[in-house]
């Protein structure tokens, strides 16, 4: 099937890739709109979610629940360190997961596991910037 609106998945992917950490697709949107491409949010979920089944990008839920995504420079399974305040993202390898993750399936007998582990947290500058109003 030819893909009439290629310039729009591609504006979506360079927005994407200049975000540089995890965005919603609300967020991507807000972007495009400030760039006045009259793109809408439909296009953008769609363009978004074939970015992710295609592997063009990463996607993962906040622990809200949020569907985030992010134009990957890995293209191999990996693992993501987000922070939750600004949205730095670091790629990880995590081979002790891995391992776990084959032993554990196999141990109940489950084949073509999968996994997604993805650690979030507040990245140094923003644990700086909070200083002493983080509560222990
Ligand atoms: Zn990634
Ligand atoms: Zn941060
Ligand atoms: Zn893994």
């Amino acid at each position: 099937m030819a893909q009439r609106n290629t310039w729009q998945r591609e504006r979506v992917r360079e927005a994407l890739a200049d975000a540089g950490g995890f965005v919603s697709a609300q967020g991507l949107h807000a972007t495009l709109r400030d760039e006045n491409t009259g793109i809408g949010l439909a296009t953008v979920y769609r363009a978004l979610a074939g970015l992710a089944a295609d592997g063009g990008a990463d996607s993962l839920q906040s622990p809200d629940g949020e569907a985030l995504y992010r134009a990957c420079v890995s293209s191999g399974h990996h693992h993501h360190l987000i922070c939750r305040n600004c949205g730095r993202t670091v790629e990880i390898e995590a081979t002790a997961v891995e391992q776990w993750a084959r032993t554990t399936a196999e141990k109940h007998g489950f084949t073509a596991a999968e996994h997604i582990v993805d650690i979030f947290g507040l990245c140094a500058s923003c644990t700086r910037a909070q200083g002493e109003r983080v509560d222990h």
